[in-house]
């Protein structure tokens, strides 16, 4: 559920856009090189382009009775050139061959032929001179052409076209780089740059929810307005922060609004843009990066996605051992110290993983403000619509409460996302204003993606995928620990064939019974099929794949096993992430692989008896999956009557 709207990305295209505007070279002159090289080929020598091809037959016929071939040439034993005397040249019957280009006199060939091979053609003239006498005979010659043409352009062309290729790689990384397009300043960073007034017009207003984070962050403004309330004091003013959240949870969003709030520079550049193909770019970068800062102050400097270039560095077990990214790292670490905290250049970055950042990036001096930017709570999310709401034209029916509240998990780049899918849907069925199915349809969408209604689905398959549906469907309503059921679909959507959709409570923790709920509804899918059908189909891929994650998860990080006990081999630093070698022995692998399949056998074992006591509920319920597509909780409410478990809490309420 990551969908961010990337500013930035937009930005920078429109950047690229200008450079390549503003250069001559194009893709085309490649075209025009392909179009000559053939153009070159096709007029070989040999083939003089004023000779008119005819057959033997033809030849033999109409040419030769005649007497007015003065000699035959046969070039490289294929192509026999005819050269007609001079003096017959004026016969009406040459009129076509007579004048070479641009009216000259033709001097030959005048007809060409091909020739099967020299010893047939050689027969064949001699049987049709039979007649003639020594002197009428007309003389062949034999030459090897040896065309130097398809020669140069054999080993020419493919040369050409190497150098060609290199030239434009270059073009096109120099321009990647956004260096201006010259591979001589590819070192140099292109950070974009928003002032105040041109381009960073965002200021705390538009950034919704997080207060907290605001008060902090806040304090960051005054330092760049005021440096000289704290300095007066003797106070260092801080040079790093750290922005730590999710994707999509505002990180930029927040380091443009404290640019545009203290109406200074900022200079901001992605992670992944210092670590290039060629070593020392990353550490040029950096430099450069900080120079132009420095030249600005007070200036804001923003460096998204950090844990791309700082990342532990020097790790043993890595196998992608990458100095690049440390000597980047060091780089950034020495321009962190190097310059006077009092000039006024704040340095922000963001990322979604600190655990895995050097020690050394954190340390007082450099990034020691973190400032957390969690998924948005059900307030947040609320404060969030209404800044997104605000440019549509709504339907007063709706209810932004409602919207906020069936959105848990949602971050501030999907709510954005919601509002402008809403819009558009609304705008594809000519409504006059955005209504509340609108918001629906587009959450839905951006949940699993668009409905597929034309895919083609035989009347067999929908009732497996029915099946399959209202199995998780009866499960997860039976047990109390699972979310609360909204609806369930068997419509076509992305690449899932249908699909149960729960309403997710925001909770922190996850207990034991919890997770077990979990796999067991997950697992009520596939159940479901077995029970029904007596066999098991493809259609539970994904179920599968989450179930066996989540089991994994239970037993290998979180210690919700018996026989492993309260181990967890979970590493938050991540040098285990990309190694061959696992934290455990071979015989508790083996344990594990056990742990597993029992946890997941189990779950197995009470999705099955829960189908098997409500077989009727469970036909009951695919019969109107396949009737009506979708069904909502209404309806699964008046089939099966009301939640078990929400009974029981009830009771135990009293
Ligand atoms: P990140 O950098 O954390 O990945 P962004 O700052 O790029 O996320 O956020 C993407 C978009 O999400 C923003 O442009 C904005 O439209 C929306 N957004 C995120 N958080 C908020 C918020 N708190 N208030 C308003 N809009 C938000
Ligand atoms: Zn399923």
């Amino acid at each position: 559920m990551n969908q961010q709207i990337s500013e930035n990305g937009r930005e920078e295209n429109d950047l690229k856009k200008k450079e390549k505007g503003s250069r001559p070279f194009s893709i085309y002159w490649i075209y025009l090189i392909i179009l000559i090289a053939i153009i070159l080929f096709n007029y070989l020598p040999g083939r003089s382009s004023a000779a008119k091809s005819i057959t033997w037959q033809e030849f033999k016929q109409d040419i030769l009775p005649s007497h007015d071939v003065a000699k035959i040439d046969v070039v490289n034993k294929e192509i026999a050139q005819v050269y007609i005397k001079p003096e017959s040249l004026k016969k009406e019957k040459y009129k076509d061959v007579a004048k070479g280009f641009l009216g000259s006199v033709n001097k030959g060939p005048h007809y060409y032929f091909t020739v099967g091979s020299v010893e047939v053609f050689d027969r064949q003239l001699e049987e049709a001179e039979a007649g003639f006498s020594e002197k009428e005979r007309i003389p062949v010659t034999y030459t090897t052409v040896n065309s130097w043409w398809p020669n140069i352009i054999s080993w020419l062309f493919p040369l050409l076209l190497l150098g060609f290729l290199w030239f434009y790689i270059f073009r096109r990384l120099g321009s990647a780089s956004g260096a201006g397009g010259s591979i001589f300043d590819f070192g140099k960073s292109k950070p974009r740059l928003y002032e105040k007034g041109k381009y960073s017009p965002i200021t705390f207003k538009d950034v919704a929810g997080y207060e907290e984070a605001k008060t902090e962050i806040i304090e960051i403004v005054e330092f760049l307005k005021h440096p000289e309330h704290f300095t007066k004091l003797g106070a260092k003013i801080p040079k790093g922060v750290l922005l730590i959240g999710a994707p999509g949870t505002g990180k930029t969003l927040m380091a443009k609004a404290v640019a545009g709030e203290a109406g200074v520079p900022f200079f901001s550049l992605s992670g992944s843009e210092f670590i290039e193909m060629f070593v020392g770019v990353g550490a040029s970068r950096v430099r450069d990066l900080f120079d132009r800062a420095k030249e600005k102050a007070p200036s804001i400097i923003f460096i998204d996605e950090i844990d791309t270039i700082g990342r532990v560095r020097g790790r043993a077990l890595s196998i992608q051992a990458n100095d690049e990214r440390d000597s980047t790292l060091n780089q950034l670490l020495a321009e962190l110290d190097g310059f006077n905290p009092n000039i006024g250049v704040i340095v922000l970055a963001a990322t979604n993983r600190a655990d895995i950042l050097d020690p050394a990036l954190l340390r007082p001096g450099r990034f020691d403000r973190h400032i957390h930017l969690d998924l948005p709570n059900k307030q947040e999310r609320l404060a969030i619509f209404k800044v997104h709401l605000k440019p549509l034209l709504l339907d007063s029916k709706v209810d932004t409460e409602y919207l906020a509240s069936q959105t848990p998990g949602f971050s501030g780049a999907d709510i954005a996302n919601v509002c402008n899918e809403a819009a558009l849907i609304a705008a594809r069925k000519k409504k006059k204003a955005v209504e509340t199915q609108d918001f629906f349809d587009a959450i839905d969408r951006i949940m699993s993606g668009l409905e597929k209604k034309s895919k083609i689905i035989s009347p067999s398959e929908k009732k497996i995928i029915a099946y399959h549906e209202a199995g998780h469907a009866i499960v997860s309503w039976m047990l109390k620990n699972v979310d609360p059921l909204q609806k369930v679909s068997i419509i076509p959507r992305g690449k899932s064939l249908g699909g149960a959709w729960y309403l997710p409570e925001e909770r922190q923790i996850i207990t034991e019974a919890q997770f077990f709920d979990q796999l067991c509804a997950a697992l009520g899918g596939r159940t479901a099929e077995e029970i029904v059908f007596k066999e098991a189909s493809s259609g539970a891929l994904d179920d599968l794949e989450k179930v066996t994650k989540q089991a994994y998860m239970m037993v290998v990080n979180l210690g919700l096993s018996e026989k492993i006990g309260n181990i967890s081999f979970y590493d938050s630093t991540g040098v285990y992430e990309n190694s061959f070698l696992k934290p455990y022995s071979e015989a508790t692998a083996q344990l594990i692989d056990e742990e597993v399949r029992k946890l997941v056998e189990q779950a197995h074992e009470s999705a099955r008896s829960i189908l098997e006591k409500n077989r009727d509920k469970l036909d009951a319920l695919a019969k109107l999956l396949l009737e009506k597509e979708v069904v909502y909780k209404k309806e699964i409410e008046a089939l099966l009557g009301e939640r078990p478990s929400v009974k029981e809490e009830a009771v135990l309420a009293l």
